[in-house]
């Protein structure tokens, strides 16, 4: 089963705001390390006197969060960003395992699926 041109389309723009939503997160919880679109948590919102103890308190506690909130957000960009040159290449929607197309109903509810359900990593399905 090939996608139709509409639900393509559609699954670009889930894509493109997913993208967005992301960058967007991803810059207000972290900073960018390099061209490549790296990325490592940062205590952004930061204002306070490095003297003061309770204040650098805060800023580790705000690092303790946003390292592995940041490392979860880079790893679902990639996967978006992935997709949408896959959509560009004209091989998107295709298991990496197997090649198999995706089901169409696993795309709308994760347009970035690498892979079908029988290749779904567990931890996805959980
Ligand atoms: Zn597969």
């Amino acid at each position: 089963m090939k996608l139709q041109q509409h639900e393509m389309e559609e699954l670009r723009e889930k894509l493109e705001v997913e993208k967005v939503n992301l960058e967007e997160e991803l810059s207000s919880h972290g900073r960018v390390l390099n061209d490549a679109g790296d990325w490592e948590g940062a205590s952004i919102g930061f204002e306070g006197e490095e003297s003061d103890p309770n204040d650098v308190a805060d800023q580790i506690e705000e690092l303790v969060t946003n390292v592995p909130l940041v490392e979860e957000l880079e790893a679902r960009h990639v996967d978006v960003a992935e997709a949408v040159e896959k959509m560009d290449e004209g091989v998107y929607g295709l298991c990496e395992e197997c090649s198999e197309p995706i089901p169409l109903a696993r795309l709308m509810a994760n347009p970035a699926a690498r892979t079908c359900i029988e290749h779904a990593e567990e931890e996805e399905l959980v």
